[in-house]
Parts: C-alpha cells; structure tokens; sequence
C-alpha cells in the first residue's frame, strides 16, 4: 500500500486484504499471478537484484512472503512446508549448540529436534515455557549456543507462555529465540514486537485456511539471520511451489473473517463442552479457569480456535467419539474452514505429556449449533 495513502498505520486486518498485490497501474493484475518458470531472462546489466534461477525466487512466493512479512513485522520466506520452516530455523544453532524445546511442542518439532540430537547435530533439552524461571534456571545452566524454541498456545495442549519474558531471558543468555506462531496467526500475537528473533509458521494451517495447500514460512528482523535463512533455502532446496503459493495468499485474504467466527465458535463450544458429563478437562485460553486465561488475554488479541478435551473411557472412549461424528471430520491438521477432531496420542510421535484420551478440535466456520449438536451427540455415546 502506498504510503501516501494514510500516515495511519493500517490494520492488519486491512494488510490481510491488501497486501502483496501488483503496484496499481490501467489494466495491471489485481492478484499477483501464478509465476511459472525455472528460469530467468538475465545478462549483465540486470545485476545482483535479478531473480536468475527459480530456486532463488519467485515473483508468486515474493507476493505471500510480503503479506505474511507486512503481517508478521518482518522479512517473510516462504518454505515448502511448516516442516521445512521448522528445519531452517532449528538450523540457526551451530552444530555444537542447545536447542530448549517446550515439553509439549508440535509433535514435528519434537521429532525433529529428537532426530538432530540422535545424529549428534546438537543437544536437546525439553523445558516448562509456561514457567519463565524453570527456563531461566536452564538457560543459566549452559555453555555454548543456545536456541530458544517457543509455542503458545502449543499444539495440542494450548498451554500459553509468556513470550516477552522468554525473550528477554533468551536474549540475556545470548540465546536466539524462534516462536512457532501457527496457532495464533499473526492477527493475534506478533512475536517479534514481543522480542523474539525469528517466527514459524505452518502456512498449511489458518494462512492459507482451506486445507488445499501444504506450505511453511519463517519471518525475521535481522539482516545477518534473513540471509542464513536464504541461504538455507536456496541450498537445501525446501522451496515453495508457485501455485501453492497463490493458493496461501488467496486463502490469507479472509483470515480476518474466518479466525473472527472459527475462534468465537471455538469459545462458545469450550464453555458448553464443560457441562458435558463425559467431558473431564476443556482446554482453551478463552475459559476463565484455563491456566493460560489471564496470560492470553493481556498477550494476544483473541483465543483462538484450538480446543482441546479430555474424555471418560480413556484413549477408547476418546476413539469412540471420533468414530461418532458426522460433520466433524476425523483427521489431522487444523486452521481450514472445516471442523476436525483428532485423538492425539494416535501418533507414535507425540510428546507422552498429551495425555492418552486427549482430542484435538480444530473449530471451523460452520455454524455452530450443528458443530454443537454433532459433537454432543458422539460425547453422549460415551454414557
Ligand atoms: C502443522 C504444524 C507444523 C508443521 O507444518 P507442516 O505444514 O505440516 O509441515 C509446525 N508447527 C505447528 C504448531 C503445526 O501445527
């Protein structure tokens, strides 16, 4: 958007919409068009600014990465996956360094860090992001390099950390500090305002909305880190496809709406599944028993639309819901315009500190009386 239009900052609700299109010219493209090519037209004069191959850059990822940048309130790279995005940032520590990683982190995540560790690339040690001194107390207690790894809410148990605090304890400590952002969308907390260097994202997730498109991207401040990150890409070779791209910055133009109506649905449903008798525990930031609650509430702009529950019968009783529902559909993933549920702990992957009956409700845009009735007629099958 021109500066010339407003010394007011625009909201990011607005940015959403606006940003990355075309510059406004007679007959110019009001989308930034699918860029198909492998290859530039170069030659001498062009310079160092030429795009050249179409691993370095690519007109429809530039068009994500400068919404997603302008969201984020920083410098965008789109990945192939969040996976992709993930495996950059992890690789901002030198071989010899520490990565701390929330116990309940992107079961992904865990993985990974897990794998890096295995093969001798660098030590990992889990943390309590929801207690700043535990992690302060950690931090204090290594030599070398260090990466702070943060999520909040964390995927699944939407615990919620206090990224300031962790941030400047992080940055005390020499630390570089990466947020995982997915659950939150930049519509709801900035990391980097709050002081983290880096943010991830899973573009697969509430970006792009639709579940059609798999897709990463991280977002950084600093010079020095953009370009590693770059560099990462480029000689990795984790790049974007083009349409996959168009697809993401097509679906980001209605996060605004679609997070407005999937988090309220998400709220209404919390409260309601905390009088259902087979319910035992009702996760979400939103509820004023939540521990996150208060946290949340000064730090983001909005709950969100993860839920998690935990339900009588254990994992059993847990599948038996899933195997219920008619309109939720019973898969993994989250942040698209439809309702999911999904049983955690079905994946050998995830972090034992999910418990065994736990479901993840990745609340959609449908209305919610039929999310409601639907869920509660699969929870009253449990008895
Ligand atoms: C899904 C997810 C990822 C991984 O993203 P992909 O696009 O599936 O590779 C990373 N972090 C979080 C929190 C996620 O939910």
């Amino acid at each position: 958007m021109p500066d010339d239009v407003s010394p007011t900052p625009l909201s990011p609700n607005t940015v959403a919409v606006v940003a990355g299109r075309p510059a406004r010219a007679l007959d110019s493209e009001l989308n930034t068009p699918v860029s198909l090519s492998a290859t530039y037209v170069g030659g001498g004069s062009l310079g160092a600014a030429a795009l050249g191959y179409g691993r370095f850059g690519n007109p429809t990822w530039t068009a994500l990465e400068t919404a997603i940048g302008q969201l984020e309130g920083g410098r965008a790279l789109a990945f192939s996956s969040g996976m992709a995005a993930v495996a950059a940032a992890l690789h901002l520590v030198p071989a010899d360094g520490t990565v701390l990683v929330p116990h309940g982190a992107y079961n992904g995540t865990h993985s990974l860090t897990a794998l890096l560790a295995a093969q001798g690339r660098l030590q990992v040690q889990p943390v309590d992001i929801t207690d700043v001194d535990a992690v302060r107390t950690a931090l204090a207690g290594l030599a070398g390099p260090v990466l702070l790894w943060l999520e909040s809410p964390t995927n699944p148990l939407l615990e919620v950390a206090d990224l300031a605090a962790l941030a400047a304890a992080g940055h005390e400590h020499g630390a570089v500090v990466v947020v995982d952002n997915t659950f939150a969308t930049p519509l709801l907390q900035r990391p980097l305002e709050l002081g983290a260097d880096v943010v991830v994202h899973s573009v697969t997730k509430f970006l792009s909305g639709h579940s059609d498109v798999v897709l990463g991207a991280v977002v950084a401040r600093g010079e020095e880190t953009v370009a590693a990150l770059t560099a990462h890409r480029t000689l990795h070779g984790a790049i974007p496809g083009p349409l996959e791209a168009f697809l993401a910055l097509r679906g980001l133009r209605t996060l605004p709406l679609r997070l407005e109506r999937a988090q309220a649905n998400a709220a209404d449903l919390a409260r309601r599944l905390q009088e259902h008798p087979a319910v035992t525990r009702v996760r979400h930031p939103s509820l004023p028993g939540d521990p996150g609650h208060a946290l949340a509430k000064e730090q983001m702009s909005g709950f969100g639309a993860l839920v998690s529950i935990e339900v009588t019968g254990g994992a059993a009783g847990a599948d038996a819901v899933v195997d219920a529902v008619r309109l939720w559909v019973p898969a993994t993933s989250l942040g698209g315009v439809e309702s999911l549920v999904e049983r955690r702990r079905r994946h050998a992957g995830e972090p034992r500190v999910v418990p065994e009956d736990l479901l993840r409700l990745s609340v959609g845009v449908e209305d919610v009386e039929d999310l409601w009735r639907d869920l509660r007629q699969a929870l009253d099958t449990l008895g």
